[in-house]
């Protein structure tokens, strides 16, 4: 029967010791239960590991009915009820890894009011026979989980997920629950929209994850600088390494086996058999590091992953700070690091250019890499800047990279005028377009093969840039780049183009402030062995 507000929180108390065996609720999963439980919709934002599941799973066991539980991640239904049912909670799922004879099961077992919960795919839930099945038993509640899958501008878009404001209209009197750890006001707006979630009531948690120690380090030998990173800071640590392509999992985690660390590869190239295995390993072993594509991690729920590493640069900030929130689940110091470079923001920007979309959609990826980009160039508090992203403003944190040891940043001006020039000088007197490297050997005076060959050597920016190593050179052009006072021409390979903002550079109307680089990792590391 449903509870009235005086015997809601007893009962609740109860619940979450005898069931879940936790002593008290954690941030506002007392006044989300609350709300849910008494009839009324709610948007829940909270971080990755900050306790969404119970705010639906309490108040399906207290409300009359089975909970609903919409949920895109089919591979982990089977272990999300595994564990419930380990906790005596009459939990199930219907999915497509069923045969229609366990299926019917369930489906009977929900009709005859005997779940708590039920846990379905989308696309399965949008069923005739789905809908039928829902309508012939009783429904407690309604979790969309995973809300932000119904924005379609966002990393984890999935289509199906438009489907679901047809619960309200089929079932206006169910309280419906809508959770994700994706925390834009814009996002937020997008999911309360397409869910008709308007009128509901909003539930923001902190996004800030204090024990977790964000580092962006500059791109060099990435491979040896993991190891290096893992080595010295995180032996024997369990952790997930993050790649933009299944052919550099596989690589890196040979790379990382044939160095002694326990690393397994995870993406979607693998045998749904071997995926499992290895997520399996990683969860019940000690100290796996897991080197995967973003296929890996959306619920994965393990507390003591030491550190999350990127050897590539993620495409948003929200697809970024839900990786990392991967990391500490428990609260003990954790690792965010990340390995970034001017092939990064090359690739990035053309990928944008190839794309297929429309101009919004376009627009909407630049202004992503854009924010990403200020945070891996930012001289300031990373987590600062993060939360700044996610409307939350916190202090300085003091353990960042940045905090620990501020960068310094020196007018660049002068130098980047360099870079623009030799781009500028090369497509007007040769019609020329070259990539970073190539550019760099010009400034520095290099008599390589290619230059001798286009007779580079000949032209006025040949040499003007010996006062800068090349490693500070690829900072400068990372900098121009992420900056947008450069870019990639998307018909070569990489080539660099000027853009309408280099101009201002050109003629001296700007003064350009750059980031110096930091000492290279292996230097670094070097020294902190002693
Ligand atoms: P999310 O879905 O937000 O990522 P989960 O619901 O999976 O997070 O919860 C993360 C972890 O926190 C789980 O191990 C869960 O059992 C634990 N947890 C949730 N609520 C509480 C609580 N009130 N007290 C202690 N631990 C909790
Ligand atoms: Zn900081």
């Amino acid at each position: 029967m449903p509870s009235t507000l005086s015997s809601f929180l007893p009962e609740a108390q109860t619940l979450l010791q005898q069931i879940f065996g936790y002593d008290e609720f954690r941030g506002f999963q007392a006044d989300v239960i609350e709300q849910v439980v008494q009839g009324g919709d709610a948007l829940v934002l909270m971080p990755t590991g900050g306790g969404k599941s119970l705010c639906y799973q309490l108040p399906a066991l207290i409300r009359e009915g089975t909970g609903v539980v919409v949920s895109p991640l089919i591979a982990l239904m089977q272990d999300q009820v595994d564990a419930l049912r380990e906790l005596g909670v009459k939990a199930a799922f219907l999915n497509s890894t069923q045969d229609w004879r366990t299926a019917r099961d369930v489906e009977d077992a929900f009709v005859a009011g005997q779940l708590d919960l039920l846990y379905v795919a989308p696309e399965r839930l949008l069923t005739d026979r789905c809908l039928n099945l829902l309508q012939q038993g009783r429904v407690a509640l309604f979790a969309i989980d995973e809300a932000h899958c119904v924005s379609q501008w966002g990393h984890d878009f999935r289509p199906e997920y438009l489907g679901l404001s047809m619960l309200a209209e089929r079932w206006p009197d169910v309280p419906r629950i809508a959770l994700t750890a994706t925390a834009t006001a814009q996002t937020r707006d997008e999911i309360a929209q397409r869910l008709a979630l308007e009128q509901c009531r909003h539930f923001v948690a902190s996004f800030d994850r204090p024990n977790i120690l964000y580092r962006i380090v500059e791109k060099q030998e990435v491979k040896r600088q993991l190891l290096d990173f893992i080595r010295t800071e995180h032996e024997g640590d369990c952790g997930i390494v993050y790649c933009a392509s299944r052919a550099r999992c596989e690589d890196l985690a040979a790379y990382l086996s044939n160095h002694g660390i326990q690393a397994l590869p995870y993406h979607a190239g693998l045998s749904t058999q071997l995926r499992a295995e290895n997520q399996s390993r990683f969860l019940r072993e000690d100290g796996v590091v897991m080197v995967a594509t973003i296929a890996f991690g959306m619920g994965i729920d393990k507390p003591d992953v030491r550190f999350v590493a990127h050897v590539d640069l993620p495409k948003s900030i929200e697809g970024y700070y839900q990786e990392t929130g991967r990391a500490g689940r428990d609260g003990l110091p954790s690792t965010a690091w990340m390995a970034y470079g001017l092939q990064d923001v090359a690739q990035h920007r053309r990928m944008i250019d190839e794309s297929q979309g429309d101009e919004r959609f376009r627009r909407r990826q630049v202004a992503q890499l854009d924010a990403m980009l200020s945070l891996c160039e930012t001289v300031a508090c990373r987590r600062q800047h993060l939360l700044e992203y996610f409307d939350q403003p916190i202090e300085p944190c003091g353990h960042c990279d940045n905090c620990l040891s501020p960068p310094e940043s020196w007018d660049g001006t002068e130098a980047a005028q360099k870079v623009l020039s030799a781009v500028y000088r090369l497509w007007r007197e040769r019609g020329q377009r070259f990539g970073a490297g190539h550019i760099i050997d010009i400034l520095r005076g290099k008599l390589t093969d290619r230059v001798q060959q286009h007779d580079h050597q000949s032209l006025s920016v040949f040499n003007i840039g010996t006062d800068l190593s090349d490693q500070a050179w690829r900072g400068v052009l990372r900098q121009l780049l992420a900056r947008g006072l450069l870019t990639v021409d998307h018909e070569g390979y990489g080539t660099l183009v000027l853009t309408e903002e280099s101009r201002a550079v050109l003629k001296g109307e700007v003064v350009l402030r750059l980031r110096r680089a930091a000492p290279s990792a292996k230097r670094a590391a070097t020294r902190s062995r002693g």
